[in-house]
């Protein structure tokens, strides 16, 4: 269901009464306040102080426990058998939900809607996950072409207001994507790797730093681990993920919904 039909009818519909006992000016009034006053974007309610109202901020997806290194569930927040088997160039990562209706949605209103008040909502999330103290940090560059198509770049905008947040020093131009790459979800899982290979430069040394990079979404987690072995390769001693939403292994019930399914220990 598009997000725009689940609207409430009680906020943009006056009843007859109220028409009736309303001057013009009233409703005038009335009218423009509907319009000026921030909704919801889930559920349409009023939510001035935020882009998503508290009570659909509580509903939202939980992730449970998962690996510490790659965000997938796992019993007791085991590292997984994947990061077990071959480690990726990335040390942690920490993600706020599960990539599933209605994030999907919110990151969608984001990216191709210009929902820009998002950013600020996620950035918060995720400030609250982060426990590292004065991060520097690296968003997922774009692609230039990309970046001119979109006119910004979601995960720069949600990490500069990580930078302000957590009292960290972003730094935006210190790696570029040179290589324009086919878009990941494109792709099946095997070949995504080798789609991203080589696809970023680095403009400076990180010599022994812990770098923070933001993201929105991570699947297979390819392109976090390429920009996480440029990072290395430039000196970086330690790279921490902090990503919106994480895509997750999941199986059909009898019913028809959708169940995560935890790696077996
Ligand atoms: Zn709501
Ligand atoms: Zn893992």
């Amino acid at each position: 269901m598009p997000m725009s039909a689940k609207f409430s009818a009680r906020r943009y519909f006056l009843t007859p009464g109220q028409i009736e006992s309303s001057s013009i000016a009233r409703l005038i009034s009335s009218l423009s306040s509907i319009a000026m006053e921030g909704d919801c974007l889930l559920c349409a309610a009023a939510s001035p102080a935020s882009p998503v109202c508290p009570p659909c901020t509580d509903s939202l997806p939980v992730l449970g426990d998962a690996c510490p290194i790659c965000a997938m569930p796992t019993w007791n927040a085991q590292v997984c058998g994947q990061c077990r088997s071959k480690a990726p160039d990335f040390d942690r990562t920490v993600a706020a939900w599960p990539y599933d209706y209605p994030i999907d949605r919110l990151i969608h209103s984001l990216k191709f809607r210009h929902h820009l008040e998002l950013a600020r909502w996620f950035a918060e999330a995720l400030v609250a996950k982060l426990s590292l103290p004065n991060p520097t940090i690296v968003a997922m560059p774009l692609h230039h072409s990309r970046l001119a198509e979109r006119g910004f770049n979601q995960a720069l905008e949600i990490a500069r207001l990580i930078a302000t947040r957590a009292g960290g020093k972003l730094l935006p131009f210190a790696v570029e994507r040179h290589h324009k790459t086919r878009l990941q979800s494109e792709l099946p899982l095997a070949d995504r790797g080798g789609n991203v290979r080589g696809a970023f430069r680095s403009r400076q040394s990180f010599a022994g730093e812990t770098i923070v990079v933001v993201d929105d979404v991570m699947t297979s987690g390819a392109t976090l681990n390429e920009l996480a072995r440029t990072l290395k390769q430039a000196g970086a001693k330690q790279v921490v993920n902090i990503v919106a939403a994480r895509t997750l292994p999941y199986r059909e019930t009898s019913r028809g919904h959708r169940q995560y399914e935890p790696e077996n220990p």
